[in-house]
C-alpha cells in the first residue's frame, strides 16, 4: 500500500468513530411524568426539550404548562430519571461500526521499525501490508464519498 494511502486509513476511522458517537446518542427514554424533579423536586409534567443552558444535558418542565418553567438538568441527573439505554437500532449500528473499525484496522498498513544507532526514540514507517487491503478500504470509504476530503481524494480513494 502507498505511503499516502495512510491518510484514507486515518479518514475512515475518524468518519466510522463519528458515526459512532452518533449511534451512542440515540437513546430511550423511560416515562417520568409526575416524579419529582431531580433539581428543585417540584412535580415534572413531562414537558423536556431542547435547553438554552449549553451545559445541561436536557431541560425538564414542571409546575403550570402554560408557562415555560423547568430545570435544567446535567447528563447524570437525566441518566438517573429516564435514560433508558441505547435504542436497538443504535446498539445494531454500534455493532456494525465497531466490526468495519476492526476491519480498517485489520487493512491499515503495518508499521515498520526504522529505528537508527543515533536515534534516542523508536522511530516507524508505514509498511506494505497485504495487497487486498487497499481495495477493502476504498469500500468501507465508499458510504463517505460525499465528504469534502473524499472528494478532494477521490481519484485516488475510488475503489
Ligand atoms: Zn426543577
Amino acid at each position: 500500500m502507498p505511503l499516502r494511502e495512510h491518510s484514507l486509513v486515518d479518514f475512515l476511522r475518524r468518519s466510522l468513530t463519528a458515526d459512532k458517537q452518533r449511534a451512542q446518542q440515540w437513546r430511550k427514554t423511560r416515562p417520568f411524568h409526575d416524579q419529582p424533579c431531580p433539581s428543585c423536586g417540584q412535580r415534572l409534567n413531562g414537558w423536556y426539550g431542547s435547553t438554552f443552558n449549553e451545559n445541561a444535558a436536557v431541560r425538564v418542565g414542571h409546575g403550570d404548562e402554560r408557562v415555560i418553567d423547568g430545570c435544567d438538568l446535567n447528563a447524570e441527573q437525566w441518566e438517573a430519571l429516564a435514560d433508558d439505554g441505547p435504542t436497538d437500532k443504535a446498539l445494531a449500528r454500534i455493532v456494525d461500526l465497531d466490526s468495519k473499525l476492526a476491519i480498517v484496522d485489520l487493512c491499515a498498513p503495518p508499521l515498520v521499525e526504522t529505528t537508527g544507532p543515533e536515534d534516542t526514540e523508536k522511530q516507524f514507517i508505514p509498511g506494505e501490508g497485504s495487497p487486498w487491503a487497499l481495495p477493502v478500504l476504498k469500500l468501507l470509504a465508499l458510504p463517505y464519498a460525499q465528504e469534502p476530503e473524499y472528494q478532494n481524494n477521490r481519484a485516488r480513494w475510488e475503489p
